[in-house]
Protein backbone atom coordinates (compact mmCIF):
# COMPACT_ATOMS: atom_id res chain seq x y z
CA UNK A 1 0.00 0.00 0.00
CA UNK A 2 1.40 3.33 -1.13
CA UNK A 3 4.22 2.32 -2.75
CA UNK A 4 5.69 3.63 -5.90
CA UNK A 5 4.80 2.38 -9.22
CA UNK A 6 7.40 2.06 -12.15
CA UNK A 7 6.22 0.82 -15.62
CA UNK A 8 9.25 -1.25 -16.99
CA UNK A 9 9.52 -0.54 -20.76
CA UNK A 10 10.32 -4.25 -20.84
CA UNK A 11 7.39 -6.14 -20.23
CA UNK A 12 4.77 -6.83 -21.85
CA UNK A 13 1.80 -4.04 -22.08
CA UNK A 14 -0.49 -3.93 -19.72
CA UNK A 15 1.40 -5.43 -16.78
CA UNK A 16 2.34 -2.75 -14.19
CA UNK A 17 5.49 -3.51 -11.69
CA UNK A 18 6.08 -1.87 -8.27
CA UNK A 19 9.90 -0.46 -7.58
CA UNK A 20 10.32 -3.54 -5.94
CA UNK A 21 9.85 -5.32 -9.33
CA UNK A 22 6.37 -7.20 -7.82
CA UNK A 23 3.41 -7.13 -10.46
CA UNK A 24 1.07 -4.63 -9.20
CA UNK A 25 -1.90 -5.83 -6.93
CA UNK A 26 -5.12 -5.31 -6.39
CA UNK A 27 -5.55 -4.49 -2.96
CA UNK A 28 -9.05 -6.15 -2.28
CA UNK A 29 -8.26 -9.48 -4.14
CA UNK A 30 -5.44 -9.53 -4.90
CA UNK A 31 -5.77 -10.07 -8.57
CA UNK A 32 -3.58 -8.39 -11.65
CA UNK A 33 -3.51 -4.76 -12.49
CA UNK A 34 -3.78 -3.78 -15.92
CA UNK A 35 -2.87 -0.28 -16.90
CA UNK A 36 -5.15 1.60 -18.69
CA UNK A 37 -6.05 5.59 -18.24
CA UNK A 38 -9.86 7.56 -19.34
CA UNK A 39 -10.45 9.80 -22.00
CA UNK A 40 -11.70 12.81 -21.86
CA UNK A 41 -13.42 13.62 -25.34
CA UNK A 42 -14.18 16.97 -23.90
CA UNK A 43 -12.78 19.41 -26.35
CA UNK A 44 -13.63 18.06 -29.48
CA UNK A 45 -10.74 15.69 -29.19
CA UNK A 46 -9.95 12.65 -27.14
CA UNK A 47 -7.22 13.79 -24.55
CA UNK A 48 -5.99 11.70 -21.04
CA UNK A 49 -8.51 12.82 -18.06
CA UNK A 50 -6.08 14.74 -15.48
CA UNK A 51 -5.99 15.80 -11.82
CA UNK A 52 -6.07 19.50 -11.02
CA UNK A 53 -5.65 19.87 -7.57
CA UNK A 54 -7.89 22.44 -5.61
CA UNK A 55 -11.59 23.07 -5.30
CA UNK A 56 -13.23 23.48 -8.70
CA UNK A 57 -14.62 26.81 -9.70
CA UNK A 58 -17.31 27.50 -11.99
CA UNK A 59 -16.89 29.10 -15.06
CA UNK A 60 -19.63 31.42 -17.21
CA UNK A 61 -18.00 30.02 -20.85
CA UNK A 62 -16.64 26.47 -20.23
CA UNK A 63 -18.97 25.55 -17.27
CA UNK A 64 -15.64 24.52 -15.04
CA UNK A 65 -12.50 27.09 -14.93
CA UNK A 66 -9.68 24.55 -16.09
CA UNK A 67 -5.95 25.49 -17.17
CA UNK A 68 -4.87 22.17 -19.39
CA UNK A 69 -1.47 22.83 -18.46
CA UNK A 70 -1.92 23.10 -14.64
CA UNK A 71 -3.11 19.37 -14.60
CA UNK A 72 -1.23 16.34 -14.16
CA UNK A 73 -2.52 12.66 -16.12
CA UNK A 74 -3.66 9.61 -14.47
CA UNK A 75 -3.33 6.21 -15.27
CA UNK A 76 -5.91 3.95 -14.19
CA UNK A 77 -5.35 0.94 -12.85
CA UNK A 78 -7.65 -1.87 -13.11
CA UNK A 79 -8.03 -5.57 -11.61
CA UNK A 80 -8.70 -7.95 -14.67
CA UNK A 81 -10.33 -9.99 -11.87
CA UNK A 82 -12.78 -8.02 -9.99
CA UNK A 83 -12.30 -4.53 -12.06
CA UNK A 84 -11.20 -2.41 -9.20
CA UNK A 85 -9.28 1.24 -10.31
CA UNK A 86 -6.84 2.99 -8.77
CA UNK A 87 -5.75 5.66 -10.06
CA UNK A 88 -2.31 7.90 -10.03
CA UNK A 89 -1.27 11.33 -11.26
CA UNK A 90 2.16 11.25 -12.50
CA UNK A 91 3.26 13.11 -16.11
CA UNK A 92 4.64 10.39 -17.36
CA UNK A 93 1.11 9.25 -18.07
CA UNK A 94 0.69 11.56 -20.83
CA UNK A 95 0.28 10.04 -24.20
CA UNK A 96 3.87 9.14 -26.16
ZN1 LIG B 1 -9.43 -7.19 -7.49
Amino acid sequence: MGQAIVIAPSLTAGYVRTVSNQILKCPKCQGEMAQGFVPDFSHSAAIVAAWHEGQPRKSFWTRTKVRLRDGVTIGAFRCRRCGFLEFYADPKFAAQ
